[in-house]
């Protein structure tokens, strides 16, 4: 099973893209400004979308999406799009995105029998089975409510996304004993801006290093939601902690094996 990151970047700008990440072909984890890049019937083919939280860089897509396939999975006589999500982000999406002002209400068209998107809540600890898909939702402590997911990947370990978080000692009271192949976790600000990353509940590069001194092993590390022009300098105070795993920044476009 392969992911593809279509976008990993803290903010746009010319050739960053916020979060978003295809599993296989039919899952969207996180809706972000990558999602745009897929082709149309590539868009059309995505069935789940799991939501991370309600912030705007990890859900403007979600609308769009449902704009651009409702014709043509229509035509297919395919499902709703499953859109999963805590009840207080579904909350939100209902409220302040899918309210006919900002955007149509795409859980009732093209029309309220048969809509192009359907909003099922999951829970922390939950185990999603999605076609041959397991994907745990894990913990997140941010500033609305949030969850991170793992993705099974067999023998070879699993697949974990943290979402957006400031520290979270339950997260890696989870992780303990879990065989974690690859652990996509978020540093959004510099060492210098640490009080930002404090009040917004993000990670800076000394706050990721004692996150990550509660992670066993020695673990493939792949660095996300850094700010555009911000990657070098970021890196490099990254690169200062030590730290036992192989750390490195995410890019958009590369695609991860998973089992
Ligand atoms: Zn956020
Ligand atoms: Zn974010």
């Amino acid at each position: 099973m392969n992911l593809q990151v279509l976008g990993c970047s803290g903010a746009i700008a010319a050739g960053c893209r916020t979060t978003a990440f295809l599993l296989g072909e039919d899952v969207l984890i996180d809706a972000g400004t990558g999602v745009g890049d897929l082709p149309l019937d590539a868009l059309a083919r995505i069935d789940h979308i799991l939501v991370s939280h309600s912030h705007l860089d990890h859900v403007l897509s979600i609308g769009l999406l449902a704009d651009s396939v409702m014709r043509l999975r229509r035509a297919q006589n395919r499902p709703p799009i499953q859109v999963r999500a805590l009840p207080d982000t579904l909350a939100a999406l209902r409220t302040h995105i899918f309210n006919s002002v900002i955007w149509p209400d795409f859980t009732r068209l093209p029309s309220a029998e048969q809509p192009v998107l359907e909003l099922l809540p999951l829970a922390v600890g939950e185990l999603l089975l999605l076609g041959d898909k397991r994907i745990e939702v894990l913990s997140a402590s941010h500033t609305v409510p949030a969850v991170g997911f793992a993705v099974d990947g067999g023998e070879a370990g699993w697949w974990v996304y943290t979402g957006d978080t400031g520290p979270n000692k339950a997260l890696w009271e989870r992780l303990k004993g879990m065989h974690v192949a690859h652990l996509v976790i978020e540093t959004a600000f510099s060492d210098e801006e640490r009080q930002l990353a404090r009040i917004s509940r993000h990670l800076c590069p000394a706050a990721l290093g004692h996150e990550l001194a509660q992670l066993d092993g020695s673990v493939d590390v792949h660095i996300t939601h850094i700010k555009p022009g911000e990657m070098d300098a970021l890196m490099a105070e990254i690169e200062k902690l030590g730290s036992p795993h192989r750390i490195h920044a995410l890019a958009a476009g590369q695609v991860m094996q998973i089992g």
